[in-house]
């Protein structure tokens, strides 16, 4: 058994970085940005009018004001202001050479000589300055963050309509277990429904994967040793779940060597998820995940996921956020690294789930961060400070 630093420690130096590809910028939600995205333009690209008003000389403004033409946005202004003049500008507008400022429209009185005055004691500039924002040649993205809405706003400003992305990573899903039927039947009295492929399934693709899913194979070598070869001859990397216990039936250790993957741990210290199995076959790659749900969901969550970031070349990847655990904490045995699933609340406490072991799958939804409980740690006291990891 393996200390989970020295686990964790090997699922990095593992990593084999993906290829890339360019997507279409209305098809890169959630991708990897594998480029640096450096603005081609100033923003504002033109001094801009913040307001709808008139713009005009700030030392101008006690007096009535001859309105000399109309600027719309998106048009340049024709004529410069002079002394007691002043353009009509709309939001957006280029301001015109000689205005200092614009007066807002609400703060202000059309006269019938065609004239408009300001009809408060004071302006603000309403100008948004040329540049103030980003100055062309300014580095606005980096490679490794998760395309979000907000970054492709920054792709669209810069022109990037085809950005350099990740290519997923192809990955295998492959259940094991006799006693596994699929969600769509009723299972008969020894069996229970398959929950590990669906929440794999949608945990890759939330990641940014492309999953396959290979459905159930029996407690057989013949039956799980073809899934394993079909799947790895597929994929990039292939997760299995159950078979990796010390039952006579848990077969998938053995079977992952005959199909030439070395195993380069498949006992960690760590509660859920100790007989976790990583392998690896030059450019392709093995997890084998305990049966149990949680412990499915958990080892995702801790190992794959740091695999996967690494493949796909994320930075950054866990979001810890730190809470007050709400309640005392106690656990009977501090050997292993325990992974907690907690729920976080509005006013930052942290309360472990009620959660009765690693095949209580319902519990998770009431999740919505991960405690982390090191080595050596028993007692964790009601009120002390904790990182969570957000789910
Ligand atoms: P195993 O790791 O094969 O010993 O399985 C551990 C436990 O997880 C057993 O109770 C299995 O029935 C259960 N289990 C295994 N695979 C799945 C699955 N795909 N969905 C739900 N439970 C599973
Ligand atoms: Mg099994």
């Amino acid at each position: 058994m393996i200390p989970f630093e020295v686990a964790i420690k090997i699922v990095r130096d593992n990593v084999v970085l993906t290829g890339t590809e360019n997507i279409d910028i209305k098809k890169c939600l959630n991708r990897v940005l594998r480029q640096n995205v450096k603005s081609d333009m100033d923003m504002p690209p033109f001094d801009k009018s913040a307001m709808d008003g008139f713009a005009c000389r700030m030392e101008d403004i006690p007096n009535e004001l001859e309105i000399i033409e109309t600027v719309p946005a998106g048009y340049k202004p024709t004529k410069e202001i002079g002394k007691n003049q002043c353009a009509k500008i709309m939001t957006g507008a280029m301001i015109p050479l000689g205005a200092d400022c614009v007066i807002i429209v609400e703060d202000t009185e059309e006269l019938e000589n065609g004239k408009v005055k300001f009809t408060k004691a004071k302006t603000g500039v309403n100008i948004c300055i040329k540049a103030e924002d980003v100055i062309k040649g300014d580095q606005l993205l980096s490679a490794g963050i998760r395309i979000t809405p907000s970054v492709i706003a920054a792709l669209a400003l810069t022109g990037c309509v085809s950005p350099e992305v990740s290519s997923k990573p192809k990955v295998g899903i492959i259940s094991t277990g006799d006693e596994i039927v699929e969600p769509y039947k009723m299972p008969l009295a020894s069996q229970i429904r398959n929950t590990n492929s669906y929440q794999l399934l949608a945990q890759l693709e939330e990641f940014g994967c492309d999953p396959t899913y290979y459905g159930i194979v029996q407690d057989t070598k013949e039956a799980t040793g073809e899934a394993i070869k079909k799947a790895k001859s597929e994929n990039d990397l292939i997760i299995l779940t159950g078979g990796v216990s010390m039952g006579e039936f848990d077969l998938v250790p053995g079977l992952l060597k005959e199909n030439g993957f070395d195993i380069l741990f498949d006992k960690v210290a760590i509660q859920p998820g100790k007989p976790t199995v990583f392998g690896r076959d030059g450019s392709k790659f093995v997890f084998g995940l305990p049966g149990n749900p949680v412990s499915s969901y958990l080892i995702f969550e801790i190992f794959v996921k740091e695999f996967l970031a690494g493949v796909m070349g994320l930075k950054n990847t866990v979001k810890l956020r730190r809470c007050v655990l709400a309640n005392d904490f106690k656990r009977k045995h501090n050997v292993r690294h325990a992974w907690i699933p907690v729920s976080i609340d509005h006013n930052n406490f942290a309360t472990p789930v009620d959660y009765h072991g690693s095949a209580h799958i319902t519990a998770l939804p009431n999740a919505n961060g991960i405690m982390s409980v090191p080595v050596g740690i028993s007692e964790l006291k009601e009120g002390v400070d904790i990182d969570v990891r957000q789910l």
